[in-house]
């Protein structure tokens, strides 16, 4: 038995493959003799450092209004001038290309990855990318019916395969619940600079199950930017006086004792459904109350991303240096190092610094 692996390891090519997608979709995958799992895992690499933040847009319960959000905030991210990429996770459900009117589009697998159709906005004349799987399937009504190995892989290719090029933001339309695709994606994401958004109506039942979702990001060391309350209310279309839909239930208090806030209350509004149907969503539309209050929503996730890069860089230079250590006193190279680390973060900052400016 040894004799056939050591024959096997010898008949390996050991140079490394510049394909951007992973092996199993690859025309060569039966007969090439590259180091297979290495080319998968260092595709998922590169793609990861390509990303600045990455957005998890969870709620645990479905029906919250958390695809409308995740599309929404990628909107009014794009419209700060960032690069940003909408990844849908939900497989069974992949609404995400119908919500910016792409549902029939159907992607290739090039050398550089899965093709990421672009979302042009009518208004503003940004645009960001999307990854769905809704991309890949014969047809928009097709179900997916996949045991969970085959959903751990899909969020790797999700990842991995999909030609994101360089995000500022990824953001991550997650399914329901706290089960294998979330699970597989924050293995993924370790050292990553993450932040989640929970989505939650304000009924008991909706925020017991996001309160469920906050622990398990907990567990795994995500750290929650904080709750988009949708559904907050809305105003009569008649005497337009304003009105709750769901009475604020009690539970919002466990959120505050989490140390979890209120980002934003965000009102029920014909306009984001009208917005979904027509795929074209709201908050391309700045001047509207909802374009200011996405707006508002995408300065707080600008907020996390420049703090984020801050720690990295004093993480990196502790990892480099002792915190005695006399910084008059670094050698040639440490010089070098410091240098390098400071102007790898100004460019960094610069890239996250407001082209829009901020009001209230
Ligand atoms: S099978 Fe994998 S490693 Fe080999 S050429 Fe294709 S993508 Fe590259």
């Amino acid at each position: 038995m040894d004799s056939v692996i050591n024959v096997s390891k010898l008949e390996q090519d050991s140079s490394r493959c510049n394909l951007g997608h992973a092996c199993s979709f690859c025309p060569q995958e039966m007969t090439c003799k590259r180091d297979k799992p290495r080319h998968n895992k260092e595709l998922l690499e590169k793609r990861l450092e390509n990303f600045g933040m990455v957005l998890l847009v969870m709620a645990n319960k479905g029906g919250v209004g958390k695809s409308t959000v995740a599309a929404n905030l990628s909107v009014a991210l794009s419209q700060l001038g960032y690069q940003v990429g909408l990844a849908d996770a939900d497989i069974h459900g992949p609404n995400a290309p119908r919500i910016f009117g792409l549902q029939d589009e159907r992607v290739k697998v090039k050398a550089e990855g899965i093709e990421t159709p672009f979302y042009e906005m009518p208004a503003s004349k940004k645009s960001l990318q999307l990854g769905s799987l809704a991309f890949l399937l014969p047809e928009s009504n097709t179900p997916i019916v996949w045991r969970d190995a085959y959903k751990h892989d899909y969020i790797h290719h999700m990842i991995g395969s999909f030609n994101w090029g360089a995000l500022d933001f990824l953001v991550v339309d997650m399914p329901p619940g706290t089960g294998n695709e979330l699970i597989t994606l924050s293995d993924l994401l370790e050292t990553s600079n993450v932040r989640v958004v929970l989505v939650s109506s304000a009924d008991a039942i909706a925020l017991q199950d996001s309160l469920k979702a906050s622990r398990f990001c907990e567990e795994r060391g995500l750290p929650v930017l904080g709750l988009v309350e949708n559904f907050a209310g809305t105003t009569c279309p008649h005497c337009k006086e304003e009105f709750e839909l769901f009475p604020r239930s009690k539970e919002i208090e466990n959120f505050e004792k989490a140390g979890i806030s209120t980002l934003t209350r965000l009102p029920f509004s014909s306009l984001i459904a009208e917005g979904a149907e027509s795929g074209q969503p709201a908050a391309d539309n700045k001047e509207s109350a909802i374009g200011h209050i996405f707006e508002q929503l995408a300065f707080e996730c600008r907020k996390a991303a420049i703090e984020d890069n801050r720690c990295a860089l004093s993480e990196e230079l502790t990892n480099l240096f002792d915190v005695n250590d006399d910084l008059a006193e670094l050698d040639v190279e440490q010089q070098r190092q410091v240098e390098q680390l400071i102007d790898t973060e100004k460019q960094k900052l610069q890239r996250l610094k407001p082209k829009v400016p901020e009001h209230d």
